[in-house]
């Protein structure tokens, strides 16, 4: 095994570690949920008189996201298929033209000449946007219109590739569907209501969301860098860095960006270590 197949494994590990304690987190949203569905159901039984088995339905309703997250990992076939095209009609995605299709299959065989063993994923979708980027979730692909239209498409397909053919995709699944609703941070004021606003923030999953994000980010940011990687051994590091110099001229700076949310790195140490590992791969490949 080589040295970077045991760093990508190891990284994936602790991603999966990360993921068991932010489940176990959540098992204080499920009990805010209870507490919410027992006492609406109990509020039902007494106004209607029906015999509501409220314990049961609290529990089942509280736990089910719980339950489908770690089903999406342990069975993704399960799962992953219905998220992801979930997925693609929540974020206004659509299927591939035929032109498209044709853009997308040409950069797959570039991609299959140097690994035969390369398979395209299932579902992959177009997103109406002009830049040059794509994503993996689930067993899912989405592509940008513009990167379609570019002649970068092998080079990000290969990164993204680098996430589905590793557990990020799955992972980046299994934690969104921890996620009952996106929901912004409870004010203080009023006070009289916070107590009841918190519990709602804390039954949506958000609470968690908002406290384990850092640490989450942290690995996503490392989990850049080996898709990065994947993308090299595929052959297109060069290609890949070209088209991250577009995205150059709107980086900011990031307050402590080592700790922070930010999903990518940033793009300049990126392309220089997209550089050191193509010299590297030249170097073996010259051996
Ligand atoms: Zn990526």
């Amino acid at each position: 095994m080589s040295p970077t197949t045991t760093r990508n494994l190891a990284s994936q590990s602790t991603g999966l570690a990360l993921y068991a304690l932010t489940l176990a987190a959540h098992a204080l949203s499920a009990i805010a949920r209870v507490v919410i569905v027992y006492y609406c159901l109990w509020f039902a039984d007494v106004l209607t008189g029906w015999s509501i088995p409220a314990n049961t339905i609290a529990l089942i309703v509280a736990f089910a996201p719980l339950a489908v997250s770690l089903l999406s990992l342990l069975c993704p076939p399960l799962i992953a298929p219905i998220d992801g095209h979930w997925w693609e009609m929540s974020t206004g995605g659509r299927p591939p033209e035929q032109d498209e299709v044709e853009a997308f299959d040409e950069a797959f065989n570039q991609l299959q000449q140097a690994d035969p063993g390369l398979r395209a994923p299932r579902h992959w979708f177009v997103a109406e946007e002009p830049g040059y980027n794509a994503a993996a979730y689930a067993s899912s692909m989405r592509v940008d219109r513009g990167l379609l239209e570019s002649g970068y498409a092998a080079a990000v397909i290969a990164h993204e590739m680098g996430h589905l053919r590793s557990s990020d995709a799955h992972l980046t699944s299994a934690l969104n569907l921890l996620l009952l609703k996106p929901m912004s941070t409870p004010e203080m004021w009023p006070l009289w209501s916070l107590p009841f606003r918190g519990l709602v923030w804390l039954a949506s999953g958000q609470a968690v969301v908002w406290f384990t994000d850092n640490a989450w980010e942290m690995y996503w940011r490392s989990r850049e860098f080996a898709a990065d990687e994947y993308a090299v051994r595929l052959g297109q590091g060069y290609a890949l860095a070209q088209s991250l110099r577009h995205d150059l001229p709107y980086e900011r700076a990031i307050h402590r960006m080592r700790f922070s949310r930010a999903t990518h790195p940033y793009t300049k140490p990126r392309i220089a270590r997209l550089q050191t590992l193509i010299l590297a791969t030249q170097a073996e490949g010259a051996n």
